[in-house]
């Protein structure tokens, strides 16, 4: 059957209120959301969607690129500056999106499996995948794409050429699952975990579960956990699992086992078994709700059975790493299907650190489109999206070699590329590296990445943008952000951290000194920039970097001015702190009048911003300390606007003032330790997402007997016989010394474990007499799981100084979802 094809016409019918169409014919195939993001311009319709920034005000953008179809929802909108361009009018463009994908839907009459559910939504479609696709077509969501506007995009991506959806719907409050249901129309409904995520949009579990719900409204079947049954009476047709009562599917036992679990269950009288390569809970659990729709698809045990235990682990996430001569490394060595392609060369163009951009891509073994216009496709989107370098691995692409540009390289397979590359050939650029599975790519990330000592640092930068989100809802309408990235960006590293500030629209960086902000400049950073300790010596170089520096005493002042005036500069912009309780650096009151008739003196020397910091934000027992602060602080910025006769951004608040005094948010606020999912009010700290997880392994493990001493000093002893783990990570990584003997714990499987003896520099041994252990797990020194709160707690310190102590020699690892 052919693809469906729409042109704007047909668009604007299903959508369009009022339209303006020059050009009514224009084939539209891609749905663009993201100026940034532009596959092909002419097929694209740009949606001018709601959000904290108008969209319309990068219409004149898009179409100087070449894009000449916009769904719109300004009434007055220019459309004079974009002739021979197409406008829809719609009053929402968000649900004009959904509108479309829920019309396009209507074209297919093949099965769609719909999961929803807190946790577990994108393993399971992504296992779903797994176990039916020997026999089966299947279009699913990419990655995790299952928000309002993800699942419009996925839905959108549904043709003739599948025989099979798998889609997953996430919700975070209440009213948003009908569009959902809509556009997915799921014929099987599977529901995962329904655990605490998202638990503040909603006012109990009970209201969650009926908004999930919802979902199923017209589903032929609903397969869940019969523990959720009790609220869901309305469901009509039912499938069910349990681990502890009568159900369908009912599971007898789990036995764990050398990493494997074997589930036993009863299915219609017979006991049946399934083993799966994974001991977790959530793995497990998923397993069984995957069983669950295999049985109810009616697929033989034996073939379950079989394809059960070839599960492999689900790593939606593509890493960010450093690499050898110069370069960044993007790792996505195991997803290749042509939509996760896109969203990967897409993270790939966001860096700016090098301005060479290489592509490391196999085989895509995806079904779907026909192999020939599948590379057609590729080598179009690769030409489109301006990557420079492009080297093809596998016999379908070399095949196909000819739709790409002269000078790519290709090779047979992996060890060809291994065997035959010019290594040295590659400096200074960000090579993305993305395979399927079985061309074992991890080989080449390990080629071209530095090598790791084994303890690293895992940053989310979902994380980071999820955080930066809250509080962006947090800001009154105006108020401007600056992210404070100074000492390393709070240890998780400076310039991919900017770079995704950069990225995600703040206004301003802030570091502490000069050299952090030169560096940024090299890597591409281009928006404002403040230095918190400028010094004279290096003044001239911030001029040169275009860095703004706080000037925090009359003799920094003078300074700088004089520098201005020789090098003749006609304006030069500061940033003038001032102290008003904090006593640290800054103007105090007194001091102020100088300050002001100084600037009158020096008119080109302009204020940018005056700004104060808070002593104690976050603390009730200093609140008038604080109100006196902001106070002081508003009446003098307002006699130096008065004075100077002009305006400038007024700042005050740290993280913890946005929530706690957003009457001072003035003209901005400088987020700083809640970007990195850290809060020093208790009650914020439900909202924010981890970012970072330090892990290290285990080198060693050995049995020793009662009384034997452990480590310097032989300060720990065995109190009985048993096992010690020996783990890669001591006092100059930045686990302190005093977490040793015990008072410091890791978490390995779950299970919290003591250290045993003192921390040495490089090693620590844990106590394992009453855990077990093996020596390839994972031991994560805190994230997730293991709060720093804790860590920090038990140092006597914040959570600050654990963070921004992890030695530089642990690697950063950034991944994103
Ligand atoms: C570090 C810093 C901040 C950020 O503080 P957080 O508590 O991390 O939000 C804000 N302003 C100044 C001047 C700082 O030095």
């Amino acid at each position: 059957m052919k693809e469906l094809s729409y042109n704007i016409q047909n668009i604007a019918e299903i959508v369009g209120e009022r339209t303006l169409l020059h050009r009514p014919n224009q084939n539209i195939k891609h749905l663009l959301t993201d100026s940034r993001k532009i596959t092909d311009a002419k097929s694209s319709v740009f949606f001018a969607l709601e959000g904290k920034r108008d969209a319309h005000q990068y219409i004149n953008g898009l179409y100087a690129a070449g894009v000449r179809s916009f769904i719109i929802t300004a009434t007055n909108f220019p459309t004079d500056k974009c002739p021979d361009a197409n406008f829809i009018w719609v009053k929402n463009a968000l649900r004009a999106m959904q509108k479309l994908a829920t019309s396009h839907r209507e074209n297919f009459n093949y099965p769609v499996i719909g999961i929803t559910g807190s946790n577990g939504k994108t393993m399971v479609k992504e296992w779903l995948y797994q176990l039916l696709v020997t026999e089966k077509e299947i279009i699913r969501s990419p990655k995790s794409y299952n928000s309002q506007m993800g699942v419009a995009l996925s839905v959108w991506q549904m043709n003739h050429f599948y025989d099979l959806g798998i889609f997953e719907a996430g919700i975070s409050t209440v009213g948003e699952m009908d569009a959902l249901a809509q556009m997915i129309k799921p014929n099987i409904g599977v529901l995962t975990n329904i655990g605490a995520a998202h638990d503040e949009g909603f006012k109990n579990r009970t209201e969650k579960l009926q908004e999930k719900l919802k979902f199923f409204k017209n589903a032929e079947v609903v397969i869940l956990n019969k523990g959720y049954i009790g609220e869901s009476q309305n469901l009509k047709n039912i499938f069910t699992w349990s681990l502890t009562e009568k159900a369908d599917l009912q599971v007898l036992s789990l036995h764990k086992k050398e990493g494997k679990t074997l589930i036993k269950a009863v299915f219609h009288q017979n006991e049946i078994a399934i083993k799966i390569p994974f001991t977790d809970h959530a793995s497990v659990e998923n397993a069984i709700t995957c069983w669950a729709t295999m049985l109810y698809l009616g697929y033989g045990q034996n073939i379950i059975e079989k394809r059960m235990m070839s599960l492999l682990p689900v790593k939606m996430r593509l890493e960010l790493k450093k690499g050898i001569n110069q370069t960044d490394i993007i790792d996505d060595s195991y997803n290749s299907d042509f939509s996760s392609l896109d969203i990967a060369i897409d993270f790939l163009n966001q860096q700016n650190q090098h301005p060479t951009k290489t592509l490391i891509l196999s085989d895509i073994s995806q079904s779907g489109i026909a192999e020939k216009e599948l590379y057609q496709n590729i080598a179009q989107l690769i030409k489109n999206k301006g990557v420079k370098k492009f080297i093809g691995i596998g016999p379908s692409l070399k095949k196909h070699r000819s739709y790409f540009e002269e000078g790519n390289l290709f090779y047979d397979d992996t060890d060809d590329f291994l065997k035959n590359f010019d290594w040295e050939s590659i400096t200074n650029e960000t090579i993305l590296i993305k395979g399927a599975r079985h061309f074992e790519f991890e080989r080449i990330s390990k080629k071209l990445s530095l090598k790791v000592h084994e303890t690293v640092l895992e940053i989310n930068l979902n994380a980071i943008v999820n955080n930066l989100n809250h509080y962006k809802r947090k800001l009154k309408p105006g108020v401007k952000l600056m992210a404070m990235v100074k000492a390393f960006a709070y240890g998780s590293g400076s310039e991919e951290i900017a770079n995704l500030l950069q990225h995600n629209g703040v206004d301003y960086l802030s570091v502490a000194y000069a050299d952090e902000g030169i560096e940024l400049r090299e890597a591409g950073i281009t928006i404002p920039i403040m230095v918190l300790g400028p010094e004279i010596s290096n003044f001239e170089a911030m001029i040169n970097y275009n860095l703004e520096p706080e000037v925090y005493s009359l003799r920094i002042l003078k300074a700088f001015a004089d520098l201005v005036s020789k090098k003749k500069i006609k304006e030069q912009w500061i940033h003038i702190k001032l102290d008003t309780g904090m006593h640290r650096l800054g103007f105090m009151e007194d001091e102020t009048e100088e300050l002001l008739s100084f600037l009158k003196q020096h008119p080109t020397i302009k204020v940018k911003s005056m700004f104060s910091h808070l002593a104690a934000s976050e603390s009730d027992l200093h609140h008038d300390y604080t109100q006196q602060q902001i106070a002081e602080f508003e009446k003098i910025t307002t006699n130096f606007e008065t004075e100077l006769g002009y305006t400038f951004l007024k700042h005050i608040c740290n993280t913890s003032a946005i929530s706690k005094w957003p009457n001072a948010q003035f003209d901005m606020v400088r987020l700083g330790i809640g970007l990195y999912g850290i809060e020093g009010i208790i009650e914020e700290r439900n909202y924010l997402a981890n970012v970072a997880n330090l892990k290290t392994t285990i080198s060693q493990i050995k049995s020793l007997k009662k009384g034997d001493s452990v480590g310097y000093g032989r300060n720990g002893v065995m109190q009985k016989d048993g096992m010690i783990a020996t783990v890669k990570i001591g006092y100059a990584d930045g686990f302190p010394r005093s977490l040793g003997n015990g008072n410091g714990e890791m978490l390995i499987n779950n299970q919290r474990i003591k250290t045993i003896g003192n921390i040495c520099m490089d090693m620590t041994m844990l106590d394992l007499s009453d855990f077990e252990v093996n020596i390839e797990d994972e031991v994560l020194v805190f994230g997730e799981d293991l709060s720093v709160y804790e860590m920090a707690q038990k140092l006597g310190t914040i959570p600050y100084e654990v963070i921004t102590n992890i030695s530089q020699r642990v690697k950063r690892v950034y991944y994103y979802e």
